[in-house]
């Protein structure tokens, strides 16, 4: 018997009767990650890993219904053992992991090898039947270490400061923008951030996560100094909103792992792509998938066609799993909420 069937409201795990990141509102819902694809309104109950209970509170409301478990507590539920596991994609993301009858399976929500000090490293958890994200999916997708790309990005900030150019850097506000706040040398300059990317800096400083000091971008007009020597971090759905006029000549960036792709750097018409991801890339989801010693794997969002016709080649009991996961590296226009919000 499977442990977790898809279902038109999304993953289901019919001998606990809850879904895993519903797409539909639904009774009981276990959620991966506060990611709008993963976490979204309208369920009745909601059980996270703690580490994402700010993020989640903020992002569908203070008063939800939330049930919060620590890394590696266990709670049976009709007979079913859950419990959450880090996927090291951004603050609080889980792995869930499920026994029952002595089957286990875990379900990886999006996840992320390399660890990168904002949120606890992705740790690697043995099952049956593993359900992978493959979001990055393809051999074409090696990510450098993120510390080169770090470099890169200090470097195109101090070179615009010496000319007097702000740095304007577009990346997904809830992950990204913290994990290059928490990357990047901040003595280089002062940081500015965008009213979409200052609430969930708060939530992460509030969980103990260490960030340099930001000044909310809004609060300064036109020809200001402090912006020709600023790095500015905004979602990408800021660029070429009047917003952008405060920075008069600047230089813009895209931080995403699809800048890898030639087309969408050029698509996106910024000055320089970073490609730094917040999910595996095609080694790490290989390795990922090893690690958790499974016979049988079911592949969610991305390239699955391929991850599924390599993992048959070795050996493995892979399939595909229809969901309506988006792509949280492709910025979405959802992100433009909260431009002028902030006082
Ligand atoms: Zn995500
Ligand atoms: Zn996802």
């Amino acid at each position: 018997m499977d442990l977790v069937i898809a279902r038109p409201e999304g993953l289901y795990c019919p001998a606990g009767d809850f879904y895993i990141d519903p797409w539909r509102p639904v009774e009981r819902s276990v959620i991966t990650h506060a990611h709008g694809d993963h976490a979204r309104t309208g369920n009745q109950h909601y059980l996270a890993a703690a580490p994402g209970e700010g993020i989640l509170r903020a992002r569908l409301g203070q008063d939800i219904d939330l049930q919060t478990l620590a890394y590696g507590e266990r709670l049976l539920h009709h007979g079913v053992t859950l419990s959450f596991h880090p996927a090291g994609h951004v603050l609080g993301s889980a792995q869930v992991r499920l026994e029952y009858g002595g089957e286990v399976w875990v379900a990886s929500g999006d996840y992320k090898i390399e660890p990168d000090g904002t949120c606890a490293p992705f740790e690697p958890v043995r099952c049956h039947t593993f359900i992978t994200e493959s979001t990055f999916g393809l051999p074409i997708y090696r990510w450098q270490p993120q510390a080169q790309v770090f470099t890169e990005i200090n470097q195109w900030w101090q070179a615009n400061a010496e000319q007097d150019k702000a740095s304007v850097l577009f990346c997904y506000s809830f992950g990204k923008a913290q994990r290059i706040l928490h990357g990047i040398d901040a003595s280089l300059g002062p940081i500015l951030t965008h009213g979409a990317v200052e609430p969930l800096n708060r939530v992460y400083r509030e969980a103990g996560i260490d960030l340099p000091p930001t000044l909310y971008a809004g609060d300064f007009q036109k020809n200001d100094p402090i912006l020709r020597k600023a790095l500015v971090i905004a979602p990408p759905s800021a660029g070429g909103s009047t917003w952008m006029r405060r920075f008069g000549d600047y230089s813009d960036g895209f931080a995403s792992g699809w800048m890898r792709l030639r087309g969408t750097r050029r698509r996106r018409g910024v000055d320089r792509g970073f490609v730094l991801s917040d999910h595996a890339d095609w080694p790490g989801l290989l390795w990922a998938i090893e690690q958790t010693g499974a016979e049988r794997v079911m592949v969610t969002h991305g390239s699955v066609a391929v991850l599924v016709r390599h993992l048959r080649e070795q050996g493995l009991d892979a399939q595909g799993f229809r969901t309506e996961y988006g792509d949280d590296e492709e910025a979405s226009t959802a992100e433009a909420e909260s431009v002028e919000a902030l006082p």
